[in-house]
């Protein structure tokens, strides 16, 4: 099984990867984690990637791709599944991982976008706060009353963090949108895409993934 789960931040996306992580025995293949250990490995991608990152610059498409076509090789030759998480994130990348995917005769068996309106987003993504004293990020999805104290130590002392403010998330958005719209219309296109309405409980949408995955 070799799955791409795609979904705005805050639709939950993460979360299903790791359920179905667990139910399937897949392995999530998380770039920024691959990144990191071929850098400790020091492997010759790992070298490169190294040298760009020095400069603070991005490493290069083909360098993670390199990276992932080493791993996913490995899974073929053993039948390891697996779950791809954070890649690609643009459709140069979603061409340059197809390309790759077909040089190994092993393409993509579906992309699952968890689709949960903005509204809603906008809503989950700002209802969080964050405790000045413990640092706890308690959630208040109705809006914060005056009188709200931390659930985990009491204190009154809550206040929302630029990344939890309405602004920042709107130019989240904008930045999603702009990479992950192409991308959605790809997969639509080549057949891979399967929308999953991300507006339910965690259960309701693992049955609904469970159910594309059954149909596969
Ligand atoms: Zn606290």
């Amino acid at each position: 099984m070799r799955l791409l789960f795609l979904g705005a931040p805050g639709s939950g996306k993460g979360t299903q990867a790791d359920i179905f992580k667990e139910k399937m025995k897949l392995v999530k293949l998380s770039t920024g984690d691959l990144l990191r250990s071929e850098i400790q490995k020091d492997s010759p991608l790992g070298k490169e990637a190294k040298g760009y990152m020095n400069q603070g610059k991005l490493v290069p498409d083909e360098i993670m791709i390199g990276i992932l076509e080493n791993i996913i090789a490995e899974f073929e030759k053993n039948g390891t599944g697996y779950i791809l998480d954070g890649f690609p994130r643009t459709l140069p990348q979603a061409e340059a991982l197809e390309k790759m995917l077909n040089r190994l005769h092993a393409p993509l068996d579906a992309a699952l976008l968890i689709d949960v309106p903005e509204e809603e987003l906008l809503h989950r993504l700002t209802s969080r706060w964050t405790c000045r004293n413990c640092s706890a990020t308690p959630s208040f999805p109705g809006g914060k009353p005056d009188n709200a104290v931390c659930p985990v130590c009491g204190s009154h002392d809550l206040y929302q963090r630029d990344d939890d403010k309405r602004e920042t998330i709107l130019k989240r958005f904008d930045v999603y949108h702009e990479n992950t719209r192409p991308l959605i219309d790809y997969y639509e296109k080549n057949g891979l895409l399967a929308r999953i309405s991300g507006e339910g409980d965690i259960d309701d949408i693992s049955r609904q993934i469970e159910a594309v995955i059954k149909s596969l």
